[in-house]
């Protein structure tokens, strides 16, 4: 079965509030097997309320409304979706006295507009709601010969989530066919997306049955991959053997299959040899040592460093000599360099690193341009250094900077 998530409220079409609701329930309707297959918002209108109503249940077998049930003018729930199926209203006089109750126990005159909240659709089920005074309403029959079921949920976050957790999660997993679904997210680091889909899509092409979605961020590209079945082993084995063919493609380019982050497994391989780090930064400002130490437990092989932002901090903190920053300029191989070196020497660090590059918008030359970086990592077999050119604004320079030395890490102590 497939469900379609209405989220009701004007607020929600604006750029400061966000529909969070649906979120939730997609995971708990993908945890019975469920399938969300459209998501809709909509302002509070009426006549936009029903048309999209009309639409999802010609649609979708399962349709959640959430929104929109308060006692105010602009809740229009209960009315569209009473129209759309082309049914009466009435009033619930259970509800009318739980209202009535409610308000006494607080010493409070219920105002005549409360007794919205008692309008039930024909037919339905009435969804006692534990956290607040509009309950939801649970709705079942048939269109064009299909099953369809309807579901009003409050919208305030709270009150959804205990209401549907309390009552909806056993209505539907008796209505709904037992399925499972495994799911699994590969990480893949410093790779451009055309050039991962390019490897990949032969093989997952070949897995029809596991969904696949390839997701591209700065420096890090997610493969999420799902499958379905009428038993959670059948369903993860099909997830596992895809994973395994994409592993074997990709190799050591992954770096998680399992949702770990970049910063996290380059602490699993420090901590495995007993290595330590320390760190000399400069466009990236501290990024790297933010993200290193934002990993519980990473004093354990992370030492510290430097922000080295000027060249005078270069030379005292990371032990640049002057000259070399005077001949090849900050931003070069040579003094990335020394910075590795310096901090991983002063610090007595395993390892050193070293971050120096233009993040712009400003400071770009033609030889240097903006989103030039050059990394280093020294240990006691030499020092590597890496130059990249990245694009996109200084936001995400520093964080392909620092996704660039942690990659370089990685790469060095897996
Ligand atoms: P309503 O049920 O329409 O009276 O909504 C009450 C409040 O719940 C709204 O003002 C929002 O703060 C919140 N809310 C409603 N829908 C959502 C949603 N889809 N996601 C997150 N918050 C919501
Ligand atoms: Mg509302």
């Amino acid at each position: 079965m497939n469900a379609e998530i209405i989220a009701i409220g004007s607020e929600l079409l604006t750029p400061f509030r966000q529909d969070t609701n649906s979120l939730y329930l997609t995971e708990k309707l993908n945890q019975l097997g469920v399938e969300v297959i459209f998501k809709t918002i909509v302002g509070d209108n009426r006549q936009h309320l029903t048309a999209a109503a009309r639409l999802a249940i010609s649609r979708a077998d399962i349709i959640i409304f959430m929104g929109g049930l308060g006692p105010t003018e602009d809740d229009l729930t209960r009315e569209a979706v009473a129209e759309a199926l082309e049914l009466k209203l009435h009033r619930d006089p259970e509800i009318v006295r739980s209202l009535e109750q409610r308000f006494a126990a607080r010493k409070m005159k219920m105002s005549a507009n409360n007794l919205k909240q008692a309008e039930v659709i024909a037919g339905a089920i009435v969804l006692p709601n534990p956290n607040g005074t509009a309950p939801g309403q649970w709705l079942t029959g048939s269109s064009d010969g299909r099953q369809k079921i309807i579901v009003l949920l409050p919208g305030p976050p709270h009150e959804l989530k205990a209401l549907f957790e309390k009552q909806c999660m056993d209505l539907l997993r008796a209505k709904v066919p037992q399925q499972f679904i495994a799911t699994r997210t590969l990480k893949i680091a410093m790779m451009a997306e055309s050039q991962c889909d390019a490897r990949i899509a032969p093989i997952y092409n070949r897995f029809v049955d596991v969904q696949t979605t390839v997701l591209a961020g700065a420096g890090e590209i997610q493969v999420h991959l799902k499958s379905r079945s009428h038993s959670l082993e059948a369903a993860q084995e099909r997830v596992d053997q895809l994973v395994e063919k994409i592993e074997e493609e990709l190799d050591d380019l992954v770096f998680s299959d399992n949702g770990d982050s970049l910063e996290q497994i380059v602490g699993y391989y420090l901590q495995m040899r007993n290595a330590t780090l320390a760190v000399a930064e400069s466009c990236t400002g501290g990024l790297l040592s933010e993200r290193i130490t934002s990993v519980s437990g990473s004093s354990r092989y992370f030492l510290g460093g430097a922000v080295v932002y000027s060249n005078k901090l270069k030379t005292k903190f990371a032990a640049v000599p002057p000259d070399l920053i005077k001949k090849y300029g900050a931003v070069s191989a040579e003094v990335v360099k020394a910075m590795a070196e310096g901090i991983r020497q002063r610090c007595g660090a395993t390892f050193g690193v070293g971050i120096t590059g233009v993040a712009g918008p400003t400071g770009g030359t033609p030889d240097k341009p903006v989103g030039l970086v050059f990394h280093a990592l020294a240990g006691d077999r030499g020092t590597e250094v890496i130059e990249r050119n990245f694009p996109g604004d200084r936001k995400r320079i520093r964080w392909f900077a620092a996704q660039q030395a942690l990659d370089m890490i990685r790469r060095k102590v897996m």
